[in-house]
């Protein structure tokens, strides 16, 4: 009897202490489990974070945010003195030779082009009717140049036979044109964009352009909006730039990037989107004074069909219709 009890006694014992190891097994598993996952966390809190183990092997491959990089410019203008500067050097790809490297390392370039593209393009060096030749639009290609807007006051200088010719012209060469009345879209990384061109210089605002960008919202991720707008020669945006900028944005702008004043102006974040009011020139043959040889492109980048962050990149036209990039 004393022996059996005595033999349930150490069972007890032994079950006891077996559980009393499971227990604590399951506990130091949780703590470790909890560590682990604070220290992971910990890679997106905080960015001086102090832990010693390298952050990238605890993040696996497919956790890597979808990081799409965009450049957009001012005005491009590959008419008159640009072009016959690029003549005169024997050298088509001229105006772009001393940016393309920078513009075709992102994944979208978006440009204003200020004139038509025409094979039968006279040469000239005076005069506000601007054109250029398939040669010398050949630097769009060049430079990576992906979608360009037509809505400004100079595309149509060769009437609707200009309009067509640049359109098909672009088509052939897989750059897509916004600004005639369309959407135009890409996808980059996962991220569906899409694009819009509108004009202000001598046309008062629309609602049929609002509509536009609020059925264009709805597409795409990332609404990026070019604007032709403002007082040419002014450094500043006025009241009509920065209430249209909010009504884009209203109706579902994510980034609204302006042009035609000939100088840059100023920029601004408004419901955390950034508005670039005009990039100023960023080709041009404006030798005539500092501010029109001065222009800036903005570096934008995107993760996960969000923006994160802007550089403003200066530019300066050293050459005539060349510009370069300056610290
Ligand atoms: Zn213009």
């Amino acid at each position: 009897m004393y022996a059996s009890l005595k033999r349930i006694g150490i069972k007890y014992i032994i079950l006891g202490f077996l559980a009393a190891i499971s227990t604590s097994v399951i506990v130091v598993g949780a703590l470790i489990l909890i560590n682990s996952s604070f220290r992971k966390n910990s890679i997106f809190i905080s960015s001086d974070s102090t832990t010693t183990s390298n952050p990238t092997t605890l993040l696996s491959p497919t956790e890597k945010p979808n990081r799409v990089k965009i450049i957009l410019t001012g005005d491009v203008m590959l008419g008159r003195s640009v072009m016959i500067e690029a003549i005169e050097q024997e050298d088509p790809l001229f105006p772009f030779r001393k940016v393309a490297d920078v513009l075709r390392e992102v994944d979208l370039v978006f440009i204003n082009l200020e004139n038509p593209i025409i094979k039968d393009c006279p040469r000239h060096v005076g005069g506000f009717t601007f054109c250029t030749t398939y040669e010398i639009a050949e630097g769009l290609t060049f430079s990576g140049v992906d979608v360009v807007n037509l809505a400004n006051n100079h595309s149509g200088n060769y009437g609707s036979y200009g309009i067509n010719e640049t359109i098909n012209y672009l088509e052939r060469n897989e750059i897509l044109a916004t600004g005639v009345g369309k959407l135009v879209t890409k996808e980059v990384n996962g991220t569906n964009f899409g694009f819009l061109g509108f004009e202000y210089v001598f046309k008062p605002s629309d609602p049929e352009h609002l509509e536009l960008v609020k059925k264009s919202d709805s597409t795409v991720d990332i609404l990026i909006v070019g604007v032709h707008w403002g007082d040419e020669y002014k450094d500043t945006a006025n009241q009509f730039q920065r209430n249209l900028a909010r009504e884009f944005i209203k109706n579902g702008a994510d980034v609204v990037v302006g042009h035609h004043p000939h100088w840059v102006q100023d920029s601004e974040i408004v419901d955390g989107v950034p508005v670039y009011y005009s990039l100023g020139n960023f080709v041009f043959d404006q030798m005539w004074s500092e501010e029109t040889k001065k222009g800036a492109i903005v570096e934008l980048i995107f993760e996960d069909g969000k923006f994160i962050e802007d550089r403003l990149i200066k530019t300066y036209i050293r050459e005539r219709g060349q510009p370069e990039f300056v610290e």
